[in-house]
């Protein structure tokens, strides 16, 4: 049976009320104000099941929207990363089985991506989403993985709106002898790139992990978890576009798109997480790197097993994925880069003198 999502007074109330705690989430944590060039910032969620978002600029008010598909995707994601052993070594007697899982996941994002309706959900896609199994403490994990996706997701669209993509004019680096077809997309792939890495820093600092080290060693592993479930939750989120897309083939194939591959944005999400809390964080280089190395071989593992070409690519074309990404960065001038610099450090700083713990 087909279960439409339109004119539905359940549906209606169901992504109401998820409006209304985002706005509430991202209004207490943007404690300063969650304002953007002292318009107002709303979060809406969009009675469409396809896997979206935008940010778009109003009169009074700008807009974060995502669409209601993107919450029970990320959710059924999360619940079943949490039952795999490789990722959650709790020791509650819970067996979940490897290949029943990736099958799991598989499914979840076959039906998101490819089978997916805009309107209606059949029944047995609605179960399979909204897993009830009774998962113990790997809840706790699923839920803060599902939690940080949301997070980056909006994050990253309200990096485009600080930012001021939209509002910017195409304004190139030297390489005038490319069509400005291809310039264009290259610029608008190097926007994602920016909101990706402010959406990151952006999340780092929402989740208070500014912290010095301490001498409490329950408190410091609850730190590395929770960075190690930062890389995992943009890593899985970034990595599930390339599911079932043909274009993820190779890096080169991405050229035609408005974004650029995935693992060209991972790489670029995992360097600039680990850059920034080398900086910010005061813990020991050696350990967060050890952290961002474990979330990746997890998420590696993952893309294996779901023989997902993108787990050639982060593991055989390193160089290649650099290159990619200089290439982003030298076709956009330096005067771009350094305003987005300037703008984005005054919110982050903002950000930060409100958050920081110390
Ligand atoms: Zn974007």
């Amino acid at each position: 049976m087909m279960t439409s999502i339109m004119h539905n007074d359940e549906v209606y109330d169901m992504y109401h009320s998820i409006e209304q705690s985002c706005n509430t989430i991202l209004n207490e944590t943007f404690s300063w104000g969650f304002f953007d060039f002292k318009r107002k910032v709303r979060f809406k969620v969009f009675p469409d099941l396809t896997f979206n978002a935008r940010s778009y600029r109003g009169v009074f008010i700008n807009t974060i929207g995502v669409n209601i598909g993107v919450l029970p995707l990320i959710h059924a994601l999360a619940v079943n990363y949490a039952k795999l052993d490789y990722v959650c070594d709790f020791n509650d007697g819970k067996q979940y089985k490897r290949e029943i899982v990736n099958g799991n996941i598989k499914k979840i994002l076959a039906t998101c991506y490819v089978n997916i309706s805009r309107h209606s959900l059949d029944d047995d896609t609605i179960s399979s989403f909204f897993d009830s199994d009774d998962m113990g403490d790997r809840y706790a994990v699923a839920y803060s993985v599902f939690e940080k996706m949301l997070y980056f997701f909006m994050l990253h669209e309200y990096a485009h709106l600080l930012c001021g993509h939209d509002r910017k004019s195409v304004e190139f680096g030297s390489h005038t002898s490319k069509s400005s077809e291809r310039n264009t997309r290259e610029y608008r792939q190097w926007q994602e790139i920016e909101a990706d890495m402010w959406g990151a820093v952006m999340l780092c600092e929402t989740l208070h992990l500014d912290m010095k080290p301490v001498d409490d060693s329950s408190f410091m592993d609850k730190i590395y978890k929770e960075i190690g479930l930062i890389y995992t939750s943009i890593g899985l989120l970034l990595m599930s576009f390339s599911f079932a897309n043909p274009l993820a083939e190779t890096i080169e194939s991405y050229s035609v798109s408005l974004h650029p591959h995935p693992a060209i944005r991972i790489a670029n999400a995992y360097e600039t997480i680990h850059r920034y809390l080398e900086l910010t964080s005061g813990l020991e280089v050696n350990i967060l790197k050890d952290i961002m190395t474990q979330s990746l071989a997890n998420l590696l593992t993952l893309a294996g097993d779901l023989d997902m070409p993108i787990y050639w690519i982060l593991t055989g074309e390193t160089e290649n994925i650099y290159l990619e990404l200089k290439r982003l960065r030298d076709n956009v001038s330096d005067k771009h880069v350094a305003e987005t610099y300037k703008g984005m450090s005054s919110v982050i700083e903002k950000l930060h003198n409100n958050m920081s713990l110390f």
